[in-house]
């Protein structure tokens, strides 16, 4: 039986602009976003009311242990806008004692006091999305702030943390940008270690095929770093970070001791969450399900199944876990990796079963295995840092192609 979720997630999906590599669902509103009688108020209006009634219908469930109002861009947002999400998200599950609330703020959104206000409704996490430090890079990837920006951003929420206002913060950064090479990049992570971030999420940059990025990299116009580069690139930041006191505990992901994202670890384990918002995953008993992603079709969804629809769509799994490829895929990427067996049996599968598909899968991961980028120890697998994690699909890809083999 699949414990019930105790995390939510709140999709804002309002940003000033879209950025070149984004593809997420969201709604640009241009610079006026909050401006008095801008059609931006409108917008974000009609949308809570929405989310609200959302929130309001779905099924209950028990106290949240983290909830995460990611977007978009939440920053855009008033504080007593978000304060009324929380408290109905609250009115509706409970928040265990202790709960972390993280929120994505966008350097150039906000100042140091909208942050004591967001404080103030009960978040205690800020992920910062800085992506670069460096104002050529953050203009040639459609970014609204420059480097000064961000650093005084970084500033601001630190200075908070280190009054004990927030139990943590991160900040994000994109490596493998066009135009990055090695020595440029070094100097993104100095720069990001100075701000003191507790908590750094570098992601790679994925190229989206909808997207300004993706049509210039169709036309061989995006100035990538190549697969090798990449890999020293990702080398460098894990030695790096590594001698910082960080440590990597999902490809992504670096935290100092005690600052590992709750909320995010609750996706990696294949435990279930609630997801509410236009294109918003949840997966509260297991399989994803999610929203359509245009406000419109948000709002049909809403309109035409009503709570009905949501009890079915979000209940009829219920007995039903997340399929075991896709947990292998998020479990892989946790340091600790997976107990295959102990995953196999979770969802059901019988001791023949196990003994006969995972005798197969190990078959398939044997290069890797061979190769060291995958480690084999006491029934669990994991990727060995840094080589496996720079090269996870590999391994992703032949679990996938074992995955097919037996469906
Ligand atoms: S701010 Fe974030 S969500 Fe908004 S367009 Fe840029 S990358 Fe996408």
């Amino acid at each position: 039986m699949v414990a019930p979720p105790r995390s939510a997630y709140l999709h804002i999906p309002f940003c000033h602009k879209r950025c070149f590599y984004c593809d997420f669902s969201i709604i640009p509103l241009g610079d006026s976003a909050q401006a008095p009688g801008s059609p931006g108020i409108n917008s974000i209006n009609a949308y809570l009311d929405l989310l609200h009634r959302e929130i309001s219908i779905a099924p209950r469930g028990p106290a949240l242990s983290t909830i995460y109002l990611g977007g978009g861009t939440p920053s855009l947002l008033k504080k007593d806008e978000l304060g009324d999400l929380l408290r109905n998200l609250q009115r509706k599950f409970g928040f265990q004692d202790g709960a972390e609330i993280t929120m994505e703020v966008d350097p150039a959104t906000f100042v140091e006091n909208d942050l004591k206000g967001y404080i103030d409704i009960g978040i205690n996490r800020f992920s910062l999305g800085g992506q670069s430090f460096d104002d050529i890079t953050l203009a040639s990837i459609g970014r609204k702030h420059n480097g000064s920006q961000l650093i005084e951003a970084c500033n601001w929420v630190n200075d908070l943390f280190k009054e004990g206002m927030l139990r943590s913060w991160s900040l994000d950064l994109i490596q493998n940008l066009p135009g990055l090479n090695l020595s440029k990049w070094l100097i993104e992570l100095e720069k990001a270690v100075k701000t003191e971030a507790p908590h750094l999420s570098i992601y790679d940059l994925t190229i989206e095929p909808d997207t300004v990025f993706g049509r210039r990299h169709e036309k061989g116009k995006l100035n990538i770093p190549i697969e090798s580069e990449a890999q020293k690139i990702d080398f460098v930041t894990n030695r790096f970070l590594k001698s910082k006191g960080f440590s990597r505990y999902e490809i992504s992901s670096y935290s100092l001791p005690g600052h590992a994202s709750r909320h995010n670890r609750v996706y990696w384990s294949g435990s279930g969450w609630w997801g509410f918002g236009m294109g918003a995953t949840s997966a509260p008993w297991g399989e994803r399900f999610s929203r359509p992603r245009t406000i419109a079709g948000y709002k049909k969804w809403l309109d035409q199944q009503g709570s009905q629809f949501l009890e079915r769509t979000l209940f009829k799994e219920k007995s039903k876990p997340m399929p075991l490829d896709e947990l292998l895929m998020i479990g892989l990427r946790r340091r600790e990796g997976v107990h295959l067996e102990e995953l196999a049996k979770n969802v059901g599968w019988t001791q023949k079963e196990c003994d006969k598909n995972l005798e197969l899968l190990h078959k398939f991961w044997l290069n890797s295995l061979n190769q060291g980028s995958l480690v084999r120890k006491n029934g669990r697998y994991f990727l060995s840092n840094p080589k496996g994690m720079q090269i996870s699909n590999q391994v992703l890809i032949q679990m996938f192609l074992w995955w097919d083999s037996l469906n």
